[in-house]
């Protein structure tokens, strides 16, 4: 019965780490610091940016040109903000978007299955 117990505490104490783990994540994701926010670019099912900071190492105006399948997509970082700044596409709603700044933001150009988002 005392090793019993004993196995109950521990687990109880390893549930409880676990779970403080799990919502100490969350909070840091969601309510971090903006400055550890990271831009993604997928485009033909490939990562093409991997996680550049949305304030840049010291917060200066970066663009990036992409060359996809079906046609180039520009963008550029700046002030903590991500836009397309011109494309090819047909519809150019990419390049109409407003700047996105915020976790779990994303501009999509569809005609060119071309993804920027932020994490
Ligand atoms: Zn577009």
């Amino acid at each position: 019965m005392k090793k019993n117990g004993f196995f109950s505490v521990a687990f109880a104490t390893i549930l409880l780490i676990c779970v403080s783990w799990i919502f100490i994540r969350e909070v840091r994701n969601n309510f971090g610091d903006p400055k550890n926010l990271r831009v993604f670019v997928e485009a033909d099912g490939a990562t093409r940016l991997n996680g550049t900071p949305l304030y840049g190492e010291h917060g200066e105006e970066v663009s990036y040109e992409f060359q996809t399948s079906k046609g180039k997509n520009k963008i550029r970082i700046k002030d903590g903000y991500v836009s397309v700044i011109s494309a090819d596409c047909d519809n150019q709603d990419c390049v109409h978007h407003v700047p996105i700044h915020k976790r779990g933001d994303r501009i999509v150009c569809l005609p060119h299955k071309f993804v920027v988002s932020i994490k």
